[in-house]
């Protein structure tokens, strides 16, 4: 079953010839700091790409790590510019490794990885993606996009269990990752020579994780792959925006940078919201909202992923509208800044 899983994920970017895709248990976040470990050198210089609370973890990591860390800092509302990143490699030769994060789940912005993967590729270095939020749902070829490696996990657009995460990782730079990682769990280079030697994982499997993503991957190809999954998450994010709009709320971003995948409001400039009361009322009703990851601005977040359609994005703002209510908030234009 991990085979089929390894060959399944490899299909979905086309990857077969370029890379190796390699399980990890634990959540997404453990295969970042996997990637991270088993591909910067130990006196590697990572720059990370930063516009949201993911890109600041990855840097964390980074540091943790001991390996040399620089920010480009982009704010929370724009994308990574690759033009502003090329001028950075280009003055500073120590850079090893880019991380970029595809979609920055914190507001929801999709970065322009194909840009991003073209500078650093022509100026020799590798780039390192976080694709947890986007993996499966957005489109990434391998055969086009250039990276030495990319993370994902078992439970966001795959809608497998949480519980792995997977990275699949350039074969041209694999064996330089022996005995780069200074942690024995997360060492990627390790893993991999061990599952292609016993066809077994390294250590105690995470067998229901790993049976239901083989399940969740059979209809995911059986569902249309990853174009019908786009469609199913655009068509809940095009419910999700025309539903908020009329009852007055403003999603945070410029539609533009938006990703299909999760949705940053504006929470309600009026006196009567509060954001643990308003959580409280749309749960009773059955749904899940996010709290806001901006450092600056109250809102909060609306998911559009996982085994829903467009009937359930439309329950989900009747919730929503039905739990302003409750607060004495009428439905217009005022719940949204001015
Ligand atoms: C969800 C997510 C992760 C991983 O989070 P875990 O809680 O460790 O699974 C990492 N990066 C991004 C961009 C994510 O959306």
């Amino acid at each position: 079953m991990t085979s089929s899983v390894r060959a399944g994920l490899l299909d979905i970017v086309h990857g077969h010839d370029s890379h190796v895709v390699v399980p990890l248990q634990g959540s997404g976040s453990f295969s970042v700091e996997a990637a991270l470990s088993t591909l910067v050198p130990r006196d590697g210089h990572v720059l990370v790409l930063d516009n949201g609370a993911y890109c600041k973890r990855a840097a964390r990591i980074v540091s943790l790590m001991g390996r040399r860390c620089s920010l480009l800092d982009f704010g929370e509302a724009t994308v990574v510019d690759p033009l502003a990143l090329a001028q950075r490699l280009d003055q500073d030769a120590s850079i090893s490794h880019v991380v970029l994060i595809h979609c920055e789940t914190s507001a929801g912005i999709l970065n322009p990885l194909q840009a991003v993967a073209d500078v650093c590729e022509q100026r020799g270095r590798g780039l390192i993606v976080d694709a947890m939020s986007s993996f499966g749902a957005m489109e990434i070829d391998a055969r086009k996009t250039r990276f030495d490696a990319l993370v994902a996990a078992s439970g966001k657009c795959l809608e497998g269990v949480p519980g792995m995460g997977f990275v699949f990782i350039r074969k041209a730079v694999l064996h330089a990752c022996e005995g780069r990682s200074q942690s024995l769990v997360l060492d990627l280079y390790d893993q991999h020579q061990y599952m292609e030697k016993t066809t077994q994982w390294r250590f105690t499997p995470p067998t229901h994780v790993v049976v239901a993503l083989h399940e969740a991957m059979t209809q995911y190809v059986e569902q249309g792959g990853q174009g019908a999954r786009l469609a199913r998450y655009t068509d809940n994010y095009c419910t999700l925006i025309a539903g908020m709009t009329q009852l007055g709320f403003k999603p945070f971003l410029d539609p533009a940078i938006q990703a299909p995948i999760i949705v940053t409001f504006h929470a309600p400039e009026h006196p009567a919201y509060d954001f643990k009361t308003f959580y409280a009322a749309v749960r009773a009703r059955g749904f899940l909202l996010y709290p806001g990851k901006l450092t600056q601005l109250e809102t909060f977040r609306v998911g559009c992923i996982g085994a829903i359609d467009a009937h359930d994005m439309g329950q989900a703002v009747h919730a929503i509208a039905l739990s302003l209510a409750d607060m004495g908030i009428s439905p217009g234009p005022g719940n949204g800044p001015a």
